[in-house]
C-alpha cells in the first residue's frame, strides 16, 4: 500500500508523476520495438495564477481537485493513463493512439472542462468559467523517446496557449473547438 501511494497525488487522486514517468517509459519503450505510436496530452489550467490570486489557495486546490475528477472520468482505454503532471498540469498517455485518436481525446478534455462550468471569475477568456488547454504529441518507432514526445506536446500546449487558450493543438497547427459557449 506504501508503494501505491508513493505513486498517487495526495490532492487529485490520480497519478503522480513518478507514476507518470514510469509508465511513459514503458509506453515509449514498447512503441520503439513495435512501431505502434504512443501519444501524450499535456493539459494546463487557463490563467490559473489569477483564479488563486483572486480565491485564495484553499478553492485553488479544490479546483485543481474538480478537474482531475473530470479528466479522470473522461472515457479512455483501459491502457490510457490521466495523472497530475505538475502543479496545474494533467498528462493523459495514450499507447497505441494516432495523433489524430490523441487530438479527438484533448478535444474531449476541454469540452468535458468547459461543460462542468466552474466559475473563474479572474480568467482573461469573455465567458468567466475555468478552461484548459492541451498540447498533443505523437511519437512512433525506432525514432521515438520520451524527451522528444515530452517536447512535442510541450510545444504544442505552447501554441495552444498562444492561440488563445480553451482549445486544443498539435506542433503541426492549431485545431480549432467546435461551437462554443465560449464565443457565443
Ligand atoms: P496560463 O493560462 O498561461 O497557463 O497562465 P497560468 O496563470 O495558469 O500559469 P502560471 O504558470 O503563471 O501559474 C500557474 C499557477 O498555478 C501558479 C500557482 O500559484 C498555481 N499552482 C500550482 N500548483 C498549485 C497547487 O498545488 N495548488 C494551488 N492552489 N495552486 C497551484
Ligand atoms: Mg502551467
Ligand atoms: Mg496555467
Amino acid at each position: 500500500i506504501l508503494q501505491d501511494l508513493a505513486l498517487v497525488d495526495g490532492l487529485t487522486g490520480l497519478g503522480n508523476r513518478r507514476q507518470f514517468d514510469i509508465y511513459l517509459e514503458q509506453c515509449v519503450a514498447r512503441s520503439s520495438r513495435t512501431g505502434v505510436p504512443v501519444s501524450l496530452i499535456l493539459c494546463d489550467i487557463d490563467f490559473f495564477k489569477a483564479y488563486n490570486d483572486t480565491l485564495g489557495h484553499v478553492a485553488g486546490d479544490q479546483c485543481l481537485a474538480a478537474v482531475g475528477e473530470i479528466l479522470r472520468y473522461l472515457p479512455l482505454r483501459n491502457t490510457d493513463r490521466v495523472s497530475r503532471y505538475g502543479g496545474e498540469e494533467f498528462a493523459i498517455i495514450l499507447p497505441g493512439a494516432s495523433e489524430y485518436a490523441a487530438e479527438q481525446v484533448a478535444l474531449r478534455a476541454v469540452m468535458a472542462v468547459r461543460n462542468a462550468a466552474l466559475p473563474h471569475p479572474a480568467t482573461k477568456l469573455e465567458k468567466k468559467f475555468l478552461t484548459i488547454s492541451a498540447g498533443v504529441g505523437t511519437v512512433s518507432g525506432e525514432s521515438a523517446s520520451v524527451d522528444k514526445l515530452k517536447n512535442m506536446a510541450d510545444e504544442a500546449l505552447y501554441q495552444a496557449k498562444r492561440a488563445g487558450r480553451d482549445c486544443i493543438a498539435t506542433i503541426n497547427g492549431r485545431c480549432d473547438l467546435p461551437a462554443s459557449p465560449q464565443e457565443g
